[in-house]
């Protein structure tokens, strides 16, 4: 059911601390970690506590939507970023390969348009 921890769920495990991620912020609702995987010099993920398997399911929970998106600008302001990148990949055609929704926060070098 959406916003339950799911058992095999990554992120859900990156939440509950049973996974090791380098967070960079927590809020009652939220938590920003490094991605493993960086593909900026600023990498984040910023996900919501609540298990939700994409933005189209986020949309149920606006509240909580908001808050994603103010800490993706938190994030931006203490990782010193002008400009960035906000991106959610919602599908796997879109390349999305875990399926708790998450705000990639790309910045720190110049990013190029259209993405590939
Ligand atoms: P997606 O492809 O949009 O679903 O993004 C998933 C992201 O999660 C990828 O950028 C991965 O590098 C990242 N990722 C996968 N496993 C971990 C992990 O254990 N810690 C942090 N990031 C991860």
């Amino acid at each position: 059911m959406a916003g339950e921890p799911q058992d095999d769920c990554l992120f859900c495990k990156i939440v509950a601390g049973r996974i090791p991620a380098t967070i960079v912020r927590e809020t009652e609702t939220t938590v920003a970690f490094r991605d493993i995987n960086p593909q900026a010099p600023t990498h984040v993920l910023v996900v919501p506590k609540a298990h939700y398997q994409n933005a189209a399911a986020l949309a149920a929970a606006p509240d909580l939507a908001a808050d994603l998106l103010r800490e993706t600008q938190a994030v931006a302001d203490e990782e010193k970023l002008e400009s960035y990148r906000t991106v959610f990949n919602t599908g796997s055609g879109a390349g999305q390969t875990v399926w708790h929704v998450h705000a990639h926060v790309l910045g720190g070098r110049g990013l190029e348009w259209p993405p590939g």
